[in-house]
């Protein structure tokens, strides 16, 4: 018999999310059945776009259901199987987070690949959805060329670090944003060209004005809100700007208005396409193969913030809105 402690939807969070949204049962688990794998987690990830899953309204994923179990990327470790195509101590990618333990058919369960250089966490960051994420949506919407300017918030995060280290590889100079001075430095130190802490630059368009005065090619955005105003101010003709989150807006109660300067699209010619990582499942093998190849090169660096033990998991995914993560924030179980 194996216990899994498991993080619950208590309640669906008014703004900011706290502690009472989120409850823990602990429940036990029986022997896997034929076909079945029993696995432990080891690490589970907390992503931004889970804010959205807690409040109860039609998107691209379902919401999550008050009193349930949440749901969300794992690497775990199989523990017992009753299926031919696992065995003890495999480690594996699930969609089964946010609790200790569980028991899957083996069909929801991907073994993970080795990578050299790599580990097994790394598949929940730069190696998975957030580096799916950022090297989908930065090559294939925002299109960057060689001698392009890119700008992008929230760049000290999982995906906005890997965009601005993605778009240095292909030759363009990076202006980014973050919330520290540190994530600033940090950003400098992998290559970024222009770090601006936008909480206190004292004035961002100015500051990003005069980091590139010529203006952007490439937005990828993460934040929404004044970053994107920003953007379109600064953005040349025929500038691409990369919807990839909103995250100045999760918490939002009541929906901001758009940007002020809207217009300049028009006049700009201005290609503005959001996407969702998704679109992309079919080149996971593509992007996994160039991003290993960049990694060995040493081309990319990341960063993790872990926080320890499934308890804080929600203080973990709270820290997203608060700018707690440098690089991919974690739990390890
Ligand atoms: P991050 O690792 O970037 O973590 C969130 C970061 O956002 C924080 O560290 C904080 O950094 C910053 N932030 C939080 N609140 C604000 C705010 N009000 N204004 C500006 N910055 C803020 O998360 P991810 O890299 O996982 O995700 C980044 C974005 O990409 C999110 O919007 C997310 O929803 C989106 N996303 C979209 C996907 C898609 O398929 N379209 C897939 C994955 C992610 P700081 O200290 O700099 O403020």
């Amino acid at each position: 018999m194996t216990v899994s402690r498991e993080i619950r939807l208590a309640s669906r969070p008014v703004g900011m999310p706290v502690a009472a949204n989120f409850s823990s049962a602990d429940v036990t688990l029986a022997a896997p059945a034929p076909g079945q794998v029993l696995v432990a987690n080891r690490w589970m990830t907390v992503d931004p776009y889970m804010r959205g899953r807690m409040t109860d309204r039609a998107s691209y994923v379902p919401p999550f259901q008050v009193g349930e179990v949440l749901q969300g990327g794992a690497v775990g470790e199989v523990i017992e199987s009753n299926d031919p195509g696992f065995k003890a101590g495999d480690l594996v990618l699930s969609f089964f987070g946010w609790r200790t333990a569980f028991i899957a058919p083996a069909a929801a369960l991907e073994k993970l690949p080795a990578f050299d250089g790599v580990s097994p966490q790394a598949f929940l960051g730069v190696m998975g959805m957030p580096g799916l994420t950022a090297w989908g949506g930065l090559l294939e919407i925002g299109q960057p060329k060689p001698g392009d300017t890119v700008f992008v918030s929230g760049a000290a995060g999982a995906v906005g670090s890997l965009v601005a280290q993605i778009a240095k590889i292909k030759g363009c100079t990076v202006v980014a944003t973050a919330g520290t001075d540190a994530k600033c430095d940090w950003l400098r130190s992998v290559g970024v060209d222009y770090a601006i802490n936008y909480k206190t630059c004292g004035g961002l368009l100015a500051a990003v004005q005069a980091a590139v005065p010529k203006g952007i090619d490439v937005y990828f955005d993460n934040v929404g809100g004044e970053h994107l105003e920003v953007a379109i101010e600064v953005a040349r003709p025929f500038a691409r700007l990369v919807e990839c989150g909103m995250i100045g807006d999760y918490n939002a109660t009541q929906a901001s208005p758009g940007p002020r300067n809207i217009m300049m699209v028009v006049g700009k010619s201005l290609k503005i396409q959001g996407f969702i990582s998704t679109q992309f499942a079919g080149k996971r093998a593509e992007f996994a193969a160039e991003m290993a190849g960049w990694i060995a090169a040493g081309k990319i660096k990341w960063e993790e913030t872990v926080v320890e033990g499934i308890d804080h998991a929600g203080e973990a995914f709270v820290g997203l809105f608060s700018g707690a993560n440098t690089g991919k924030m974690l739990v390890k179980l």
